[in-house]
């Protein structure tokens, strides 16, 4: 049975949600611990920066505006 599969808001990597995964729903394990120092962590970017969590949120958003206007044509 597997679990479904979100995408990580930090480091855009696909994770499966586990049920007892802990830490954030939208955040793969690795960028749920702040303090790890881990491959993950050391690529992602400043998990607490504004700046870039916006960043991230924009692109986010142009993504999906690419799959709507994909459909429509
Ligand atoms: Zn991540």
């Amino acid at each position: 049975m597997p679990f479904p599969i979100r995408t990580c808001v930090v480091c855009q990597e696909e994770f499966e949600l586990r049920p007892d995964k802990p830490g954030f729903a939208n955040r793969c394990p690795a960028c749920s611990e702040p303090e790890a120092t881990g491959p993950a962590a050391a690529n992602a970017p400043d998990v607490f920066d504004p700046k870039a969590a916006s960043e991230v949120n924009a692109a986010r958003r142009r993504a999906m505006r690419d799959l709507l206007y994909r459909k429509d044509s």
